[in-house]
């Protein structure tokens, strides 16, 4: 296959362009580099098989020859990037999503988005299973990010039922690993980068509110098997193995050895979800997949790399 992964030069794209090369397909990476970076595929320069295209989504997305796949990665994906960039993130989820799609059906290739768990808001339904619909605010904070990606899902359904482009929709749980970028703000990479350098974990309200931690190559498997099967309805990827925020901080603080301890800061972005863990019944029917690192083994591998990075 000849593929287009928008967002190749982020953190999940560059590990999607990976995998695909891995498989002997062809691979072409976009990026507008706002928040990806071309480090995360400076090895593969000289591959090929693989090419980057420096480009906005948002605008339109010239590609020549055949495409037989779309994989739509592009956006800010951590809450401090959206809430700087509140504008590029409703742009790139609607604007670009759309040209995403309009390439797809010019090529007749199929098409995948990426969705999140965002898009239950601050769920009151536990562990979220594909069904439920979500409790978002359309106007708080976090809903640049989690509207832009509600209507990435509407755009793609519709352009299945009406346009018949063989679409696949994601919705992406916590993930972690390698090639996030350390000062993005999120949780894994702010504790890693404060337990290497000795410094207490800063742990946002009372640590009481719960992630399910999902290590990269988990998710790339995932991907990789939703695009090639035939199922056209969102499907949850992510470890279903919840913890508190303070009982993570303490898994870092242990596994790096920090004696540094944790601090306590009043810094929850409003409508930051109490609970999020995935109900993956139906990535476990429909793809034969479930999660096969443990948090463990996820983290040691991860502080290897903040190690070289920090
Ligand atoms: N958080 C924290 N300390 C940090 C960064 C984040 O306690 O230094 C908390 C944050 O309030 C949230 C959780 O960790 O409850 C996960 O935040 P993240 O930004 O990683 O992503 P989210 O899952 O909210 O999209």
């Amino acid at each position: 296959m000849r593929v287009l992964i928008t967002g190749g030069a982020g953190f999940l794209g560059s590990h999607l362009c990976d995998r695909f090369l891995a498989e002997g397909h062809t691979v072409i990476a976009m990026d507008n580099l706002i928040t990806g970076n071309t480090r995360n595929i400076a090895h593969l320069a000289g591959n090929q098989n693989f090419s980057f295209i420096h480009h906005d989504i948002t605008n339109y997305i010239y590609i020549n020859g055949s495409i037989d796949a779309v994989l739509n990665f592009a956006s800010p994906a951590s809450p401090i990037d959206y809430l700087k960039l509140p504008i590029q993130t409703l742009k790139v989820g609607a604007l670009g999503t759309h040209n995403a799609l309009g390439l797809a059906l010019a090529k007749n290739a199929r098409f995948l988005i990426a969705s999140t768990s965002e898009i239950y808001g601050d769920p009151l339904e536990h562990p979220q299973k594909e069904s439920y619909v979500g409790n978002v605010d359309p106007i708080g904070p976090r809903g640049v990010y989690d509207e832009a990606k509600r209507y990435a899902e509407a755009i793609t359904m519709a352009y299945h039922t009406f346009h018949k482009v063989d679409t696949r929709i994601v919705r992406i749980f916590n993930t972690y690993g390698p090639r996030m970028r350390l000062a993005d703000g999120r949780v894994v990479p702010n504790f890693i980068a404060q337990a290497l350098r000795g410094e207490a974990l800063t742990v946002y309200g009372d640590g009481a509110q719960t992630r399910s931690f999902q290590y990269v190559s988990d998710l790339i498997e995932g991907l990789y098997r939703l695009l090639m099967s035939d199922y056209t309805q969102p499907v949850n990827i992510g470890n279903p193995t919840e913890m508190t925020i303070l009982q993570f901080a303490e898994a870092v603080n242990e596994i790096t050895g920090n004696k540094a301890g944790i601090t306590y800061k009043d810094e929850r972005i409003k409508g930051d979800p109490q609970t999020r863990q995935p109900d993956i019944t139906r990535a476990k029917a429909v793809l034969g997949w479930e999660p096969k690192i443990n948090l463990h083994e996820g983290l040691q591998k991860t502080v290897e790399y903040f190690r070289e990075v920090v």
